[in-house]
């Protein structure tokens, strides 16, 4: 069988594939990257950027709907042109995934491999890889970038040809009129909710109540009541039954009422999550640790499994599946795969994220769940705040925490208008370390939905102040104490 040589093998080509080879082409190491699919991410062709698009599209239509009341007429008027749209959102999503393979190609040829590599050993001192099974590639070092696959339980398997995943959905040339959802979590909610808006009928089916990842109750609540205005939400859904009746998928459940329904679809997406793509990759021939699920256990702070040269990156580890942490995870991984063994520690950013819903939803630093008793909370709801009432998006909640013995803010759950932003000022202010009482101190315009954020930081403050008998100084300036 054929062998070559690398010093760092990276396993993927996607996002954190594609940072893990630069970095690591850039620390002076002869890299290679190995690609068994199609070039041009997850994030690119069935990800982040055609999810947004079918969003944007969706958003629009909503948003002019919602002028009647407010005397714009002739919205009534407004179609959605199913296939149009499906095909506004492939051709700019082929924009995306062009920018990406344009960056491949200009990759020198001999560093990019296309095949599917697995571990056959690794001994004293290297790794061989074998690709498609027809030749080998021995490398000092190796980055496993292989992200992740759509998870699709059996039970769902029934449905045969009507069962799509998110990987389907952007393919469709047109929109189907009923459609069942199952899962809560952050594809689900952005796949639903923009095909709804699209004048698709959607149900969706969630499992033990859990939205988005969201812990806080009051968020947690404030976002289901809004989905349900929209369409059939059920978080906690129990579903009796599910078949394909002459072709037609079928589901009997307990409905959000009480009562017993059987709905028939004419498809069912399945976004119960994805998991890691390790299992093609034989890691038990590595002789690393693996756990009970067969993901190698990793320093998140240099991405080395254990002590040895193989680096993970991305959403094949299992943490943070968002697009910023595979290509942070990438970078850290090629540029310690690279440098071996005299492997880096970097301090990670403050956990991120945002789903694309409306309201949109952000998760910040740690949630109280993960948090020590320590702990203060604010809260605001956004049901009556100023600017958010007068762009008709007056509906969400946000929490924030704070560290009850220092004021310093640990993270904040939220959902509502303009989370994205709130989100990223929320992290920002996380990751600086700052207090309640410090993050007061700076300037907040009006009308803005920040000054909803003011009222949680303000609530949080207050709690602190409280708690050593004291009034708080927002407080103490409002009575004439200070
Ligand atoms: C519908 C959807 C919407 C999303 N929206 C957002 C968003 O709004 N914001 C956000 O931050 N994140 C979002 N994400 C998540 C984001 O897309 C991912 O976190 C990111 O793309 C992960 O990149 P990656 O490099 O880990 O994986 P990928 O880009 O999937 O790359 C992995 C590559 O490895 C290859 N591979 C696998 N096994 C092997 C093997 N054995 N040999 C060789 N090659 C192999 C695969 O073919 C693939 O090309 C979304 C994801 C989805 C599915």
């Amino acid at each position: 069988m054929k062998t070559q040589q690398a010093d760092v093998a990276v396993i993927g080509a996607g996002t954190a594939g594609m940072a893990a080879w630069h970095a690591a082409t850039q620390a002076g190491a002869h890299a290679v990257l190995i690609e068994a699919g199609a070039f041009g991410t997850t994030c690119a062709r069935v990800g982040c950027m055609p999810s947004k698009l079918l969003l944007a599209v969706a958003h629009g239509v909503h948003d002019a709907q919602q002028l009647k009341p407010r005397g714009v007429d002739g919205t009534a008027t407004l179609q959605v042109d199913g296939r149009l749209a499906m095909q506004f959102v492939r051709r700019e999503r082929d924009h995306f995934v062009a920018t990406v393979l344009k960056e491949v190609a200009s990759f020198p040829p001999e560093c990019v491999v296309r095949g599917r590599a697995g571990f056959e050993a690794s001994g004293s001192g290297s790794h061989r890889l074998i690709i498609d099974g027809a030749w080998r590639l021995e490398a000092r070092s190796v980055v496993i970038a292989t992200g992740a696959v759509s998870n699709v339980p059996s039970e769902f398997k029934v449905f045969g040809k009507r069962l799509l995943t998110s990987d389907d959905i952007f393919e469709l040339e047109t929109l189907p009129q009923r459609l069942a959802v199952f899962g809560a979590g952050p594809l689900a909610l952005e796949l639903a909710q923009g095909l709804s808006r699209l004048g698709v009928e959607v149900c969706v089916f969630g499992r033990d109540g859990k939205i988005a990842g969201i812990t806080d109750k009051s968020v947690h609540d404030a976002l289901a009541k809004s989905l349900a205005r929209e369409f059939y939400f059920d978080p906690d859904a129990s579903v009796h039954e599910m078949l394909l009746e002459h072709g037609v998928p079928t589901i009997t459940f307990r409905a959000t009422d009480g009562m017993t329904r059987r709905e028939q679809f004419d498809a069912v997406l399945v976004a119960t999550g994805r998991r890691p793509a390790l299992k093609p990759l034989m890691l038990e021939h590595t002789g690393i640790a693996l756990d009970e699920r067969g993901t190698p256990p990793f320093d998140h702070t240099s991405m080395q499994c254990g002590t040895s040269s193989i680096f993970m990156a991305g959403d094949c580890d299992g943490t943070r599946p968002w697009l910023q942490d595979a290509t942070d995870e990438g970078q850290l991984a090629g540029a310690n795969a690279a440098r071996f063994p005299d492997v880096k520690h970097v301090e990670r950013k403050v956990p991120f994220s945002v789903v694309f819903c409306q309201p949109q939803v952000a998760l910040v630093g740690t949630s109280i769940e993960t948090a020590e008793r320590n702990v203060v909370d604010g809260f605001v709801s956004f049901e009556d705040q100023g600017r958010s009432r007068i762009d008709g998006q007056a509906r969400g909640a946000l929490r924030v925490y704070a560290e009850a013995s220092t004021g310093r803010l640990l993270g904040a759950q939220l959902c509502g208008p303009q989370a994205e932003h709130l989100g990223h000022l929320l992290a920002w202010a996380v990751q600086l370390r700052l207090c309640v009482d410090e993050v007061l101190t700076l300037p907040f315009y009006h009308p803005v939905v920040e000054e909803g954020l003011r009222t949680a930081l303000r609530d949080a403050s207050s709690k602190l102040y409280a708690r050593r008998g004291e009034t708080a100084p927002h407080l103490a300036a409002a009575v004439g104490l200070s």
